[in-house]
């Protein structure tokens, strides 16, 4: 997956939601939705993370972006119904969504977890993407072919001692895609995940501080699954959960 040769306008004409786009992976696939042709809807907390990838999206000459400053934790479901109206009356239709923000949490014991870190942790990687994929759905199945990418992760497919609320996030990340993509076979709209594997991010370093950066692949080097899940390649596939480093074991460096 990492030597997918996406053509230049895979994404022409193509309106793209990404979340956690200021920042990591979804800064880096907002760029390169943007680098083959997207309008990229750019969703995040902190508007001047936001307002730098607006500027590098206009500077490497992609069609002029939007952003939705939206912090996940407070947000309604009156909040994804007014952006899906919002979406829907400036660029009338939307093509992909990209779910990718994410928010670690406290990794320690089962025991130790608190139920107010649960809950947040469970409010943004998790029922943030239920509402807002329910909020979309008639608009993404206004405009079919259309795709919703998932963020999964290695701890997401096989527990591990001490990942607590995150890694069950991601369990029932998988699971919502599942579900998802069973319901909408056949209309047009497909639903699959993306594990990235170890990345050089932000998050990457608060779980793996003693990690030498240098050792990961960064966000750019990743890419080749988000252009393919969200390009005409990739119509015919739905209900999977890709990885995008397949050379490396979950929760080892790189071999
Ligand atoms: P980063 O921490 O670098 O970026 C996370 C992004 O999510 C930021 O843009 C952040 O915005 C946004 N975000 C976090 N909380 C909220 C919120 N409450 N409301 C709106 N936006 C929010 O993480 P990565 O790029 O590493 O991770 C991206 C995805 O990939 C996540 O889902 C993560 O779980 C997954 N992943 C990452 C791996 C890795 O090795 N990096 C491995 C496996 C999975 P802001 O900067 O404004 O806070």
């Amino acid at each position: 997956m990492l030597d997918y040769q996406p053509s230049p306008d895979l994404l022409k004409n193509k309106v793209i939601l990404v979340t956690g786009a200021g920042d990591g992976i979804g800064r880096q696939a907002a760029l390169s939705y943007g680098a083959h042709g997207a309008t990229v809807i750019l969703l995040g907390k902190t508007v001047k993370k936001l307002e730098a990838v607006y500027d590098e999206l206009l500077a490497q000459g992609s069609p002029e972006p939007a952003i939705i400053p939206l912090d996940l934790q407070g947000a309604t479901k009156q909040n994804y119904q007014d952006m899906t109206a919002t979406v829907r009356q400036q660029f009338g239709r939307l093509d992909g969504v990209l779910f990718n923000a994410g928010q670690l949490g406290a990794l320690g014991p089962f025991e130790m977890i608190g139920e107010d870190e649960w809950d947040q942790v469970m409010q943004v990687n998790l029922k943030s993407q239920f509402l807002m994929t329910q909020a979309l759905l008639p608009l993404l199945k206004d405009s079919k072919p259309a795709s919703i990418v998932f963020t999964s992760s290695g701890v997401g497919r096989q527990g591990r001692a001490y990942w607590g609320s995150y890694a069950i996030s991601k369990f029932a990340t998988e699971g919502m895609m599942q579900v998802l993509a069973a319901e909408l076979a056949d209309t047009g709209v497909r639903a699959n995940c993306i594990n990235p594997g170890a990345t050089r991010t932000h998050m990457r370093a608060r779980a793996f501080p003693a990690e030498a950066p240098s050792s990961l692949r960064s966000p750019a080097d990743i890419m080749g699954p988000y252009l393919y899940l969200m390009g005409s390649d990739s119509e015919t596939v739905n209900g999977r959960s890709l990885d995008a480093q397949t050379d490396r074991v979950s929760g080892q460096p790189r071999a």
